[in-house]
């Protein structure tokens, strides 16, 4: 925003505005704000009712668990061991300054009971942390997990799209705007959120395109101040809804609790991270240039891996961070390269395994879907030749089963291996499944039908009894139509609870035999049965004779 654009008016003014407006428009009888000063005829009398008195409101909000944090960092990181595979020393180190920052913010809140001002006086250095390393190695996942085990909000952003915009300030403390949004409107909740920015090394002035290093120091001042403390506005000043909102909060408002107008930053944990592609050349150079034991061995010896987890202050500032901005994040850890042993693993043993999304994909349509071990290997190796980490897992996965999916849902087919075969040749796999599918399997049919028939019970109260020929002739025109059992039921017999009802009503009758001719021709044979029901009147089913039979 540049400094001759005119500051966005408060509610306070769009409130006078619209008076003003309503007055010359359509003079003194129609108001729009006759309550100076707030105190809104509403307040007083609402249209839902009177407020309740004020000392009904409870003293506090209700607090979320944050105050009970009870975890040490082996439980975060054992929960975490569930999710993330590898990344050991991320886990400990994230799970140490978790730890230490909810124990600090529950330790202020009960010293601040006691005695608010040493409360004040406490001094605390946050635990913000770098966590660097490649794309799609689970630094999001770890923080992800985190957030979810504890509560509180999450928030992740991109630090690149901050610079594009060009628009800096409103960006960035709509971040904390959005803390406010996931914990629903729960500001001292937001207070105690995560915000979490990747990409953050293209801030540092050298890395960037043209023009980025203007407003990558620009970004860095901004998230600093952040960072440290600050009040940010619940309401984007910008925004004309939202402050059309609070103008007519504030208007109901008069006797209410006024709600919280600005979000303070002071405990909100940043995790920020980055590829710092270059940082280690950096760290190589300072340490081969250094002191004792870092000779002409060094650079030879130390993998990138090992340099990045030498990487000290000034290195990042070397690298075009400001001092300030590289200060504010005391802690830093490394994320390992995931290679194909690691994307093996993490298939096989995460909570979160791309496999089970893919079980539970092809199980939608009645297919049960099973990995086996040669494709498992393939997979890893594919996916680690993409370069993007645990990421590459997905597309080589979607890739490979993509025609897999769209082919044989609504064919015969109940179960898909994944295996060797497969992954060698999945044309060839594919055109053999087909074939395959395009024979009946009359007890996927059967299995189809008798949830088909339970779920109507349960529905309308009405039973249909296929007989086998009704089961073969769906089977046989499933295949035809390329639909499971279950939706060509659906689709033939979508109606018949209104007939079977009325002949129901009639007769009394409960069960009713769905034959060939049914499949056939649905519409006729229902019309059939109703017309008959007419004709035959109520009767008892599987029971004694009627008493008019009896004295006919
Ligand atoms: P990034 O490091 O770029 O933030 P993400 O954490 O977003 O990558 O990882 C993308 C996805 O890959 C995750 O949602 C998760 O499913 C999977 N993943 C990445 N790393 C791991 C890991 N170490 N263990 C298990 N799954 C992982």
């Amino acid at each position: 925003m540049s400094n001759d654009d005119p500051k966005p008016p408060t509610p306070e003014e769009i409130s006078r505005k619209l008076s003003e407006f309503m007055k010359s428009n359509f003079g003194g009888s129609v108001s729009f704000n006759a309550f100076p000063g707030g105190a809104s005829p509403f307040a007083s009398e609402p249209a839902d009712g009177p407020e309740p008195p004020a000392e009904n409101e409870p003293e506090e909000p209700e607090y979320s668990d944050i105050y009970s944090f009870n975890y040490r960092p082996r439980d975060i990181k054992e929960h975490l061991d569930r999710f993330v595979i590898r990344q050991d020393e991320a886990k400990k180190v994230l799970s140490i300054a978790v730890c230490d920052h909810y124990n600090h913010a529950k330790f202020l809140r009960t010293l601040a009971k006691e005695d608010p001002e040493r409360a004040a006086a406490v001094e605390f250095t946050k635990q913000n942390v770098i966590i660097v390393g490649p794309t799609g190695v689970g630094k999001t996942y770890l923080v992800k997990h985190i957030a979810d085990l504890i509560g509180v909000p999450f928030v992740k952003a991109d630090a690149t799209k901050f610079s594009e915009t060009g628009y800096v300030g409103g960006d960035v403390d709509d971040l904390v705007r959005d803390l406010v949004r996931k914990a629903d409107g729960d500001v001292e909740l937001a207070e105690h959120g995560i915000i979490y920015i990747d990409e953050i090394d293209k801030l540092a002035s050298q890395g960037g395109a043209m023009g980025r290093d203007v407003s990558g120091r620009g970004v860095q001042t901004t998230l600093l101040k952040l960072m440290e403390e600050t009040e940010v506005s619940v309401r984007n000043p910008m925004d004309m809804q939202s402050q059309m909102m609070a103008m007519f909060e504030m208007q109901r408002g008069g006797g209410r609790k006024p709600q919280r107008s600005t979000i303070n930053t002071r405990h909100i944990l940043f995790i920020v991270s980055g590829a710092f592609s270059g940082l280690e050349k950096h760290v190589g150079k300072r340490l081969r240039s250094g002191t004792i034991g870092f000779g002409a061995e060094s650079k030879e010896t130390l993998s990138d891996q090992d340099l990045f987890r030498r990487s000290t202050t000034q290195d990042f500032i070397d690298y075009g961070f400001e001092a300030e901005f590289i200060g504010r994040l005391p802690v830093r850890v490394v994320c390992e390269k995931l290679g194909a042993p690691e994307l093996l693993e993490i298939m096989r043993e995460s909570e979160g395994s791309v496999l089970r999304q893919y079980e539970r994909e092809f199980s939608a349509y009645g297919i049960s879907a099973r990995f086996e071990d040669a494709a498992l290997e393939w997979i890893a190796e594919k996916a680690a030749d993409e370069g993007t980490g645990a990421r590459g897992l997905l597309t080589v996965c979607e890739r490979l089963l993509r025609d897999f999916k769209f082919e044989l849902p609504g064919t015969s087919i109940s179960e898909l291996r994944i295996d060797g075969d497969l992954v060698r040749d999945p044309v060839a796999t594919l055109g053999i499944y087909s074939e395959k599918g395009r024979e009946v399997n009359t007890e996927k049919v059967a299995a189809e039908i008798e949830v088909f028939v339970r779920e109507m019970k349960e529905r309308d109260g009405v039973a249909l009894v296929f007989d086998e020929a009704a089961i073969t002739s769906i089977g046989v025109l499933s295949v035809e139509r390329n639909m499971s059992a279950m939706q060509l039921c659906q689709q033939l017999f979508h109606d018949y609870q209104f007939g079977l009802k009325l002949i129901q009503k009639n007769t009394g009758q409960k069960e009713f035999a769905i034959t060939s001719e049914a499949v056939r021709d649905p519409d006729a044979y229902i019309s059939e049965l109703v017309v008959g029901s007419y004709r035959k009147g109520p009767v008892v089913v599987d029971g004694p004779p009627a008493p008019e039979d009896e004295s006919n």
